[in-house]
């Protein structure tokens, strides 16, 4: 894989091999299984497993157990310190994939052989194929994605480890094939400096609007970033394009050598009609307006990713949202086959040459607190999460068995098999099943906080009042606890900050409450939890929190805002924002 003619092959057979691929899903996992076993029977890691060399799939799933990334992490770091031998792989190991999930507050390292990262780079190929087949006119012209990368990291055994996007736009394969048709001149994509990438990245956008017909980034928290950040500098953007000199504060030599091949020269005519534009006080439609030939908006609105659907819908003036793919560092899980699907009912298909999946079924609502999951295999030493309900006994099962219902990944997501598209499964994306607010005994998930913000701003929306962001943390710092909410609230046609009703915003804190679980209200009328708090912050704030992150290491392009605190810095920072504090109403429990 990696050349032009395996490119050509998929754009001219891609919708055929989608179709092979899903019908033959369940051979294609069994035959996966069947070679990782036999390839790596001889590791460190499997040969445990199976002591009399019976690495047979049948004692697979007997033998081998289901565990974390904790549990690996020992082999991983010896890999990374430099050992060679076959420890957890056969093949050799070229790189480590960094993902933003962390272990012991250091992103997790994946691991990748050079067949395995070359088999990930197939999918954006589908996923652009997919779009361009149901979406008519996106062959005819450029796309504006704003594309980031992070510094990498040279590991003690001189593998690099790097995020997957930023490993994946340094390849031939992403330069002379879907970079070609991007609007940002690769340079500017790979500048490490991210607020001059992103400048020059809006600049050549509004150069060439009239060509762009499609508008994205990897997740809809950047996207929604770069409006703000746009809001901020078109001022500054078009005076570049009215003179057609680029900003001094440009420094990096290959992001100002990209942007002089693409010839700024003065264009006037231009730069008043962004002004024109970027003046009204509304930013209702502004993508529309700025890139009239839009098809569509191309980012993981999907999961956590949701709470920016109002925003971009808002934004985009019409402009179809689509929710492309899913995948993690670990591995691709899967690609939206219905790019036009409205955000809430995107699913994604599975695509069962990426990976081996297996599943964890979970109960009705998405939670896992009711249940206990007992691993399967020889040393499954998973304990039980604390539970008022039954426990139930998973076992996991594989994608050749999965049922309509929810599951989850042990990467952490929880997924609904919502249908199949021939043999392959389609899901939806929950949420990821993280306990995120605890005090006492209750455990909050972020499945449970998500359900009742998206209740309680209901209240709002008749208003014209926007919930733009939100965050939250568990304050311990007094006896009770309790839970506090950051919101960052703006008005529908414009930035103003909303007038707070404090009947209203108390009514908010009500709703969340009230669709908390029963734990969490019995321990609320003891008293031993007190009443829930609600911060307003400023428009902005939330951005602030992002840079935050950013300067500490996070990826832009990766950046998913936490839907709850752990830093103490963080909630200074956020605090530092509130124009408003409000409390459950007393009467409630
Ligand atoms: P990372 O390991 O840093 O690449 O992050 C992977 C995580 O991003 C996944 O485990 C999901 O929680 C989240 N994610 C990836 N794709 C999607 C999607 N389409 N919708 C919602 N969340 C997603």
């Amino acid at each position: 894989m990696a050349g032009e003619k395996e490119i050509k092959e998929i754009y001219e057979n891609g919708m055929k091999i989608l179709e092979e691929l899903t019908s033959n899903a369940h051979e294609i996992q069994e035959q996966m299984l069947e070679e990782i076993l036999i390839r790596n029977a001889g590791t460190e890691y499997l040969s445990r497993f199976f002591v009399n060399g019976q690495n047979h799939k049948q004692n697979f799933e007997t033998n081998v157990p289901i565990v974390t990334y904790e549990d690996i992490k020992p082999y991983i770091d010896r890999i990374a310190n430099g050992e060679t031998s076959s420890i957890l792989f056969a093949d050799p190991i070229t790189q480590f994939i960094q993902s933003t999930g962390t272990s012991e507050g250091k992103p997790k390292l994946i691991p990748m052989t050079s067949e395995s990262f070359e088999k990930r780079m197939v999918k954006p190929l589908l996923v652009d194929l997919v779009m361009k087949k149901c979406i008519s006119g996106l062959d005819q012209g450029k796309s504006f994605y704003l594309f980031f990368v992070k510094p990498e990291m040279e590991t003690p055994s001189g593998l690099m480890a790097s995020l997957y996007t930023t490993s994946y736009f340094k390849t031939q394969i992403f330069k002379n094939g879907l970079a070609k048709f991007c609007t940002s001149p690769i340079d500017t994509i790979l500048c490490l400096d991210n607020k001059q990438s992103m400048y020059c990245q809006l600049l050549t956008g509004l150069l060439l609007r009239d060509e762009v017909v499609r508008m994205g980034s990897s997740f809809a928290s950047v996207l929604a970033r770069s409006i703000k950040f746009l809001e901020d500098y078109w001022k500054e953007l078009c005076s570049n394009i009215r003179t057609g000199y680029l900003s001094d504060w440009i420094a990096d030599p290959a992001c100002r050598n990209a942007m002089s091949s693409i010839r700024i020269r003065p264009n006037p005519e231009l730069a008043d009609l962004i002004q024109q534009i970027c003046e009204d006080k509304s930013w209702e439609g502004i993508i529309k307006e700025l890139w009239p030939e839009v098809k569509c908006i191309s980012s993981i609105v999907t999961g956590s990713m949701s709470q920016y659907i109002p925003l971009l819908e808002f934004y985009g003036g019409g402009i179809p949202l689509v929710s492309p793919n899913c995948g993690s560092s670990e591995a691709c899980f899967g690609i939206n086959l219905k790019p036009l699907s409205k955000p809430f009912d995107v699913s994604y298909t599975i695509l069962p040459n990426m990976a081996y999946f297996e599943f964890l079924p979970v109960n009705n609502d998405g939670g896992g607190k009711s249940r206990e999951f007992k691993l399967r295999g020889a040393s499954a030493t998973e304990s039980s999460e604390s539970t008022n309900e039954t426990t139930t006994v998973n076992k996991p099962v594989d994608l050749a068995n999965v049922k309509i219902g929810l599951y989850r990944y042990r990467v952490g997501d929880v997924l609904k098999v919502t249908g199949f598209y021939n043999k392959s499964p389609q899901f939806q994306f929950v949420e990821r099943q993280n306990v995120v607010l605890s005090i006492d005994l209750d455990k909050t998930t972020e499945v449970d906080l998500s359900k009742a913000i998206t209740k309680a701003k209901l209240v709002l929306e008749p208003l014209g009042i926007m919930l733009t962001t939100c965050s939250s943390y568990a304050d311990t710092s007094l006896t009770p606890g309790r839970y506090v909410l950051f919101w960052e609230l703006k008005m529908k046609g414009s930035n103003d900050l909303p007038k707070l009703d404090a009947r209203i915003m108390e009514e908010c804190c009500g709703i969340v409450e009230e669709s908390f679980d029963f734990t969490y209200k019995s321990l609320r009328k003891s008293g031993v939890i007190s009443a829930l708090e609600l911060r307003v912050v400023k428009h902005g704030t939330f951005d602030e929190l992002m840079d935050f992150y950013v300067s500490k290491g996070a990826s832009i392009s990766q950046y998913k805002p936490p839907c709850c605190l752990k830093s103490e810095e963080a909630v200074k920072l956020l605090n530092l924002g509130m124009v408003g504090t409000f409390f459950s109403p007393k009467t409630m429990f």
